[in-house]
């Protein structure tokens, strides 16, 4: 039996971003005992790279904005595949939390009359984004953390114990979600900390999944080292579907110069303060790409598009501003016809549009990163931006009201690892919302659940074995020196693997062969190179020992990456047509008869391991599963000819 440390809490949370740390919150104040674990130190999850804004209809720029707006351009962005419960729950309640957030002492910008600033960004149809210059993440992270040591402070006076009910495990990676004795219900996790490599074990009813997104299975990625997906794979493995994961955003503006920094982030706030792009032949191209749903809503003429920024009530906004998904695929088909920018991207320049001093009081994050990063001054010439893989919108597929996973008792998930929200391509702006409203809904039910559990008189228990087989797993790396003890093969003629080549290997699969667009043989291709990966991982190997080793470490996170990217391939390759983030080269157009589809992935085989040395055949099996009709109040916030650009003739007629 292995020895590990046991815990024992009412609800633990995976992840410290803008989702757990919400979730552990609302836990808490529920009187929940929450533990919250995460990868990274306290205060550095992805959440704190958010730059934008957070997206709410308060409408303090424009009053004509509501929530029924906010659900309108939500769904029009997600191309109609969002889970619409989700998006009204969304619109709804995003306001209050962001007013919330001011009651925690989030300072966020103000217009000149001293109401919350709200800025534009694409495929927002009024200003929308409240904003923290374009460090939105870091208040917020502040603001949530500042909250948490608050709530600590009341329970060190209660029970004279600042960790009595609220505890964070930082710098602890978890692994496995652990299942009850019969398999069914969630009864913790098993993990291990990063620095002594110590395993341990927290029993728990209730699991809430908030680890983030799988942006480090593509080489070019505005995402951080946290990002190996996780809590995809944790679900995955748990039993609990995923949902969507075909779509993941390649956001239109990433660096591509220097190499070292290629894929960081260029903020959408630069093209929504007024930033324009242009070609190598100084033209402003996006005129050129407005797709046929969008012609009514954006200008014709550079004019008109420039008027919008002063008097947006009577000129409509410029194209640079389409969702995210349609700028990304017009530069990268600018860049293909050759009328690219020296290092592969296209121009974007704010220096014509404002003034200095306002480029760096409205812009200071990109002002700096290009200033220190490439040596570029944004104020006085234009930077050089191309896509970059940015968000995932597939995920845990969920209750929209719970956030309970389909199928797991007691495993939840929000933010960024959960599905649905945001359809086929996300809003900007519209994930800081999605952490807030869905972090608190899945603390509000993980908590209803786990006193529910606790009152019922069964907590749920992990048995020895569950966490004898974590215990092994997490340990293979370092027994693969030599060939996989468990291979036939002769221990010599297997040589150990080293993890980072895989990485880079998976990364350079992914980004070629299922990245922006996409080919059905590219993507076959992709799919039998994933699974000679997975051999071959299997036989990751390690030197050294367990205190704080960084190759063992991404030796056990190749799992996570491997599986997941098979849910994009699979998916991927599935879903024949185009639609937001997922752009077929073969099936260019978007195909109504597509609209009420969702692709599950699953586990193929949920008993078994992963991935058996000699596996030749995918892990993950796909199905077809129908959406909820939207309901009809709903389907009224639209114009029946909009619709009928989206809808299959049998959804219409109903
Ligand atoms: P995260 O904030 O990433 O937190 C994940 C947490 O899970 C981390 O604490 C991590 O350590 C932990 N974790 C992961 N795996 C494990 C494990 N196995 N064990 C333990 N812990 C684990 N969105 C907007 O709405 N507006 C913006 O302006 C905006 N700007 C962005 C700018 C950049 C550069 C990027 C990259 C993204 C931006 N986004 C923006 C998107 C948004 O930031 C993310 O979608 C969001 O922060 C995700 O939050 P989360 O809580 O789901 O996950």
């Amino acid at each position: 039996m292995t020895q590990v440390e046991r815990q024992s809490w009412d609800v633990v949370v995976i992840g410290a971003g803008g989702a757990g740390l919400r979730a552990a919150i609302e836990a808490r104040e529920q009187g929940k005992r929450c533990a919250v674990i995460c990868k990274s130190l306290f205060g550095k999850a992805h959440t704190v790279m958010a730059e934008g804004g957070i997206a709410a209809s308060m409408g303090n720029v424009n009053e004509g904005d509501n929530w029924q707006v906010h659900f309108r351009d939500t769904m029009r962005g997600g191309k109609f595949l969002n889970h619409w419960r989700m998006a009204e729950l969304h619109a709804q309640e995003a306001p209050d939390r962001v007013w919330e957030l001011e009651t925690w002492g989030a300072l966020f910008d103000r217009t000149p009359d001293g109401k919350i600033s709200q800025r534009n960004f694409g495929g927002h149809e009024y200003p929308r984004l409240a904003h923290v210059g374009d460090r939105t993440g870091l208040e917020l992270i502040r603001t949530l953390q500042q909250k948490i040591v608050s709530l600590q402070q009341e329970d060190k006076a209660e029970f004279g114990d600042y960790e009595a009910r609220l505890k964070v495990f930082q710098e602890c990676t978890v692994t496995r979600v652990l299942k009850d004795e019969a398999g069914e219900r969630v009864a913790g996790v098993f993990g291990y900390e990063r620095e002594s490599g110590r395993f341990f074990t927290i029993e728990a009813p209730a699991v809430v999944l908030a680890t983030g997104g799988i942006g480090k299975s593509f080489k070019v990625t505005s995402n951080s080292w946290e990002y190996t997906g996780d809590g995809h794979a944790l679900a995955l493995l748990a039993g609990a579907p995923l949902v969507n994961m075909e779509f993941v955003q390649f956001h239109p503006t990433g660096m591509v110069w220097p190499p070292s920094v290629k894929g960081i982030l260029v903020t959408e706030s630069v093209r929504g303060d007024g930033g324009v792009l242009r070609n190598s032949e100084g033209k402003r191209f996006m005129f050129g790409y407005i797709p046929d749903v969008f012609k009514e809503k954006y200008a014709q003429t550079e004019d008109e598009g420039d008027r919008w920024y002063e008097d947006p009530d009577h000129n409509r906004r410029p194209p640079e501003l389409l969702p995210r998904d349609e700028v990304a695929r017009a530069i990268n088909s600018e860049v293909k016809a050759g009328r690219g920018s020296p290092h592969g991207g296209v121009f974007l320049d704010v220096s014509t549009r404002m003034p200095a001093e306002v480029i760096k009081r409205r812009l200071p994050s990109m002002h700096h990163q290009f200033k220190e990063l490439a040596d570029v001054d944004i104020t006085a010439e234009p930077m050089e931006v191309g896509p970059t893989c940015h968000y995932v919108m597939g995920g845990v597929d969920v209750d929209p009201d719970t956030t309970a996973a389909t199928g797991v008792p007691g495993l939840f998930a929000a933010g960024e690892v959960a599905g649905g929200m945001h359809g086929s391509n996300r809003l900007g702006g519209n994930s800081l919302s999605d952490l807030l409203v869905f972090g608190r809904r899945a603390g509000l039910h993980a908590a209803r659940y786990a006193e529910e559990t606790a009152s019922s008189g069964a907590l749920p228990t992990p048995d020895d074995a569950q966490i004898d087989l974590a215990a092994a797993e997490a340990l293979r790396p370092f027994s693969a020196e030599g060939g996989d003890p468990s291979s036939r093969a002769p221990r010599s003629t297997v040589p150990a693997e080293n993890p980072y080549t895989l990485h880079q290997e998976l990364q350079q699969t992914m980004n070629d062969l299922v990245g922006i667009i996409r080919k059905a043989g590219e993507m076959e291709e992709a799919l039998h190179r994933l699974t000679a990966l997975r051999v071959r991982a299997r036989r990751a190997g390690v030197e050294g020992h367990r205190q704080f080793n960084p190759g063992w470490h991404l030796a056990i996170d190749l799992r996570n990456m491997l599986l997941v990217s098979e849910c994009v391939a699979r998916a991927a390759l599935e879903r024949t047509e185009s639609r937001g983030g997922h752009t077929r080269d073969d099936y260019p157009e978007m195909d109504r008869e597509w609209r009420p589809v969702n692709l599950v992935c699953r586990l193929a085989d949920p008993s078994g391991e992963p991935a058996a040395p000699d596996a030749r055949q995918g892990q993950i099996r796909l199905e077809r599963r129908l959406t909820p009709p939207i309901r009809p109040d709903l389907l009224g916030l639209f114009e029946k000819d909009e619709l009928v650009k989206y809808l299959t003739d049998e959804e219409l007629t109903q």
